[in-house]
């Protein structure tokens, strides 16, 4: 069983956030640009590197990374 902090911060790829292929990890419903609550714009060199995503059945919110 995945801790609760782990599940608040995902690796994803971009693309596939991009596409709603990305689950949210509480409860599965896929999630993508559309729910992005905030950006993150600070690294270089193709921002946004991760966005804070509030999914729209369970309404938990997580960090969302971009894989480089
Ligand atoms: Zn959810």
């Amino acid at each position: 069983m995945q801790k609760i902090d782990e599940r608040r911060r995902i690796t994803v790829d971009r693309r596939a956030f991009n596409h709603y292929e990305v689950a949210c990890p509480f409860c599965g419903e896929n999630v993508g640009p559309r729910f992005v609550t905030r950006e993150h714009l600070d690294i270089p060199p193709n921002p946004p590197y991760a966005a804070t995503v509030r999914c729209p059945r369970c309404k938990e919110e997580f960090e969302v990374v971009f894989r480089a």
